[in-house]
């Protein structure tokens, strides 16, 4: 029998369960430790711990503490990890809870968040996802189901002192270029929300005033956000400290490449089955500085796209020098105008390049002064054909039906 080693009751504060942390910092104690070859079950609190309710306002999305996230379950020990390891994770499965069979996306307000086109969409919006075994449809977004690419948006080790520092300098450095930017450049340590785990006391403390926060992904892994890391994948993570240190969270049953939306993709609590072994000495010999991994051998069958292109011009028509992030903007908006004309709001056609399957390519970085990037949007999902024709596109959506808005206050 395979021992469920973090349990979480979702009815419970995340704050209230000791092997649950939201901050990366090599002190944190293990919750458990395991021998390499060992399979467990990690149970996970969705990234923002129980705060977005499966309702129809978006408030929870406008008014959430975002110092809060994200909540990760461990760090899990491994017997004989030192650093300069690799820790070899296969995650042999991923699920919902049976009964928490739905997962949220929203859209950040520009003032709380923001997200990849907040300028577009400046207010929080939600968007409530019900899981049906390995599929997903929404109330809010009609004509659209898809398989789920279920994983991990945020996995990876505990960093050393010395990795924590370079992140901490680093990040603060590139804050102190503009500290009054909205959204902000960066989030700095801030230990008033921080969930240190089991610490206690003094050594509680000091850890919450540098403990680096979730959001970015960084040499260890950490909040990658890529679908394809999906169950059935073997990721290879660099280790740092004695033990490992494996925690992870921010399940998503499924999500576009780039998780454009950042509340984010289809979020969910959830339960994660994986085994681990330990290449000795992993890093040197593979010359290895982030975290490599192999694809499953289960991806949704998907096969058929209809592919925006877009370059590094942006909407105000100024040309950018080889900037991939303004390309695929550009494509973005491309897709999303497209699906208007089929009768979805933009905020629907946003929630879609959020949540479902689709693609994204970086296409050309050479071809001076434009950088090319691709979305791929797979065509199947559609209960209607999206595909252009001579007839024109077809009003296929039911009207009167879109995504909630909270307005700011
Ligand atoms: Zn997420």
């Amino acid at each position: 029998m395979t021992d469920t080693i973090v349990k979480v009751d979702l009815s419970q504060s995340p704050y209230e369960n000791d092997m649950i942390h939201n901050r990366w910092h090599p002190d944190i104690p293990m919750v458990a430790t395991v021998k390499p070859g060992a399979d467990f079950i990690l149970e996970c609190y969705d990234w923002t711990g129980g705060f977005i309710k499966n309702d129809e306002s978006a408030a929870d999305v406008r008014d959430i503490d975002l110092s809060i996230v994200h909540f990760l379950s461990g760090p899990i020990g491994v017997e004989g990890a030192e650093p300069g390891d690799l820790l070899v994770v296969d995650i042999l499965d991923i699920g919902a809870f049976a009964h928490n069979s739905w997962g949220f996306n929203g859209f950040f307000s520009k003032k709380n968040g923001g997200g990849f086109l907040t300028e577009h969409f400046p207010q929080a919006q939600k968007s409530i996802w019900d899981i049906h075994g390995m599929f997903t449809r929404s109330r809010h977004v009609p004509g659209v189901s898809f398989a789920g690419l279920i994983h991990p948006g945020l996995i990876g080790c505990l960093p050393s002192a010395d990795l924590l520092a370079k992140w901490n300098a680093r990040e603060t450095a590139l804050i102190a270029t503009n500290p009054t930017r909205v959204p902000p450049l960066a989030n700095p340590p801030f230990p008033t929300t921080a969930h240190m785990g089991r610490m206690k006391g003094d050594a509680r403390a000091q850890a919450a005033a540098t403990g680096a926060r979730t959001v970015p992904p960084r040499e260890h892994g950490g909040n990658c956000d890529i679908k394809d890391l999906s169950r059935g994948a073997r990721v290879f993570f660099p280790v740092y400290v004695k033990g490992a240190g494996l925690s992870m969270g921010d399940l998503h049953f499924s999500q576009g490449d780039g998780e454009i939306t950042f509340c984010g993709a289809i979020e969910m609590p959830g339960w994660i089955h994986l085994k681990v072994e330990l290449l000795k000495d992993g890093m040197a010999k593979y010359g290895i500085k982030n975290p490599i991994f192999k694809p499953s051998p289960i991806k949704p069958a998907y096969s058929d796209y209809l592919i925006f292109e877009g370059i590094s011009v942006d909407e105000q028509g100024e040309q950018h020098y080889l900037d991939v992030n303004v390309a695929y903007r550009q494509a973005c908006l491309n897709a999303i105008e497209y699906l208007k004309k089929f009768g979805y709001s933009a905020a629907q056609a946003y929630a879609i390049l959020g949540t479902a399957p689709v693609q994204g390519h970086i296409s050309g970085v050479v071809d001076i002064p434009n950088s090319c990037a691709t979305l791929w949007l797979p065509t199947e999902i559609f209960e209607f054909d999206i595909n252009p024709g001579a007839a024109g596109p077809k009003r296929s959506v039911p009207p009167g039906i879109d995504i909630p808005l909270a307005p700011d206050l």
